[in-house]
């Protein structure tokens, strides 16, 4: 004679596992993203704001504007600008901070600030 053993169903909701143990990748673009809804940052307040580093924000705005495409949403650029001539690096289509400024050669520029619109 079989008997019969019902399955435990699994409430859902409860297998937290390792979630909240550490920070993945996928959590901080989420934070980004949300706070650059919010309002107008640039890459040293997310940087401090996120806890990484200058570089590792614009490695994430990178990606975030390309997941943006597919959400009818985009990620708004205040460019850089020229702390010593007000050059505006207008066409600049890298992310990263530029070394120095074609127009006079210093090196104080001020970083961009971004928002999702
Ligand atoms: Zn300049």
């Amino acid at each position: 004679m079989r008997r019969f053993f019902p399955k435990k169903k699994k409430p859902d909701g409860l297998n937290f596992g390792k979630i909240g143990r550490k920070i993945n990748v996928l959590t901080i673009r989420q934070q980004l993203i949300c706070l650059l809804e919010k309002g107008e940052m640039n890459a040293r307040e997310l940087s401090r704001e996120l806890k990484i580093r200058e570089k590792e924000v614009y490695d994430h705005l990178y990606h975030i504007q390309r997941t943006l495409k597919t959400r009818a949403k985009t990620l708004h650029i205040d460019p850089f600008y020229c702390l010593v001539c007000g050059y505006i690096f207008e066409d600049r289509k890298r992310l990263t901070r530029p070394g120095r400024c074609p127009k006079c050669r210093q090196g104080h520029i001020e970083v961009a600030a971004y928002r999702i619109v």
